[in-house]
């Protein structure tokens, strides 16, 4: 028989199980904790449950969490990146990187895949030119966290405070995994990591986002724009067909008038393609009435493709023009770019050695 993944279980599914098997609720409890919280490999690990507990869940269930097949360090920021293994044999990329808070504890934030690959190809994306392969089960998203936290712990350090779902492939295309597995990261028995530090991307996935609104989750949206027409975002980005622009942005006003939540967009600069003041101005306009703000995204290389990274002034000068006309724009650094770590990066194919950057 093919066994599930007891990490795919919610609060309410374990409850079940347990109760289907004549055991307390605390019971539950209990094992939600090591399952979730703790992110235990083995039965034997939880100790407070007792034996003929843990053989009946055991004939049904698996248990294993990722491997660790690589790790790298960048030198440059402390930025990890780790490749994991999952059980058919697949790779996913998960990124750590570790900021100082003005105050308080330090933020450590997880970049999370929610995909093998991504269906969606768009032209700076190494992710997207790898093709698609399969959805994350929620054990497999779940998974990557609780890595990192493991690794964490084993050095002493405090466990992931935030997260962003910008790594491999499209949450929004494999929404009942995501929501599913937010909803056990924020669980109190579980993570317990707070719905406000935790941003989800999209590359304009029109339904899933009207979807999300009405979850009642007060996450951070950010939805990636990367042009401020549809006849440079056609070229861009393929699914601007499917979904264009006055149909994203609508779903953008229904977001916010639904959740009362302003919304992230993401730009990425690209070197003579979507860079300049009359493009800004374009944007401007675009978002003007919306409750937003705007994270400009330098590019990071991707191997062979052919795009480059505007100049510091061109990118200053982009971002100011956004700030005089009403528009609130961040520039955000790139991490990790020494180990492949940085956004659009990600494409887990180490094991596979495809190269395929030809466009
Ligand atoms: N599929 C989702 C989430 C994963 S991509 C989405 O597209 O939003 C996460 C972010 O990385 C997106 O904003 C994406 O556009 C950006 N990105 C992709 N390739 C990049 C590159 N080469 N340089 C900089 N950012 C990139
Ligand atoms: Fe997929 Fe996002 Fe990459 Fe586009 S940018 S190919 S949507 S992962």
């Amino acid at each position: 028989m093919n066994k599930g993944h007891i990490r795919n279980l919610d609060w309410a599914g374990l409850e079940t199980e347990i109760r289907g098997m004549g055991q307390p609720p605390f019971r539950a409890k209990q094992v939600f904790q090591w399952v979730q919280q703790k992110g235990v490999s083995h039965w034997e690990e939880m100790t407070n449950v007792p034996k003929t507990i843990r053989d009946q869940l055991a004939v049904k269930y698996e248990l294993a969490g990722l491997s660790v097949l690589k790790r790298d360090v960048s030198k440059l920021d402390g930025t990890v990146k780790y490749l994991l293994g999952l059980k058919d044999g697949e790779t996913v990329e998960t990124v750590l990187m570790a900021y100082e808070e003005q105050e308080g504890r330090d933020r450590k934030t997880v970049c999370v895949s929610t995909q093998v690959g991504c269906p969606l190809g768009c032209s700076f994306c190494a992710t997207g030119k790898w093709g698609f392969i399969r959805n994350l089960e929620v054990n497999e998203i779940l998974g990557q966290v609780l890595a990192v936290n493991q690794d964490l712990s084993r050095k002493g350090e405090a466990p992931v405070t935030n997260l962003v779902f910008m790594g491999m492939g499209e949450p929004l295309l494999n929404y009942d995994h995501l929501i599913k597995s937010l909803r056990i990261l924020n669980h109190p028995d579980g993570l317990n990591i707070s719905l406000r530090r935790i941003s989800v991307s999209t590359s304009g996935i029109v339904p899933g986002i009207r979807r999300l609104a009405q979850e009642g989750m007060p996450l951070v949206l950010a939805v990636s724009l990367h042009a401020p027409n549809n006849e440079l975002r056609d070229r861009l980005m393929p699914i601007n067909r499917r979904y264009p622009l006055e149909e994203l942005l609508d779903a953008c006003y229904y977001w916010v008038s639904e959740t009362n939540r302003r919304i992230t967009f993401e730009y990425i600069l690209l070197a003579g393609i979507n860079d300049n003041l009359q493009q800004a101005r374009e944007l401007a306009e675009l978002l003007k009435g919306l409750l937003a703000n705007v994270n400009l995204i330098p590019y990071n290389g991707v191997a062979e493709a052919p795009f480059r990274q505007p100049s510091r002034n061109r990118i200053t000068a982009f971002r100011r023009y956004l700030e005089e006309h009403g528009v609130t724009a961040v520039v955000r650094e790139e991490r990790g770019s020494d180990i492949a770590a940085a956004c659009g990066q990600l494409r887990g194919q180490e094991m596979r050695g495809k190269d395929d950057y030809q466009i």
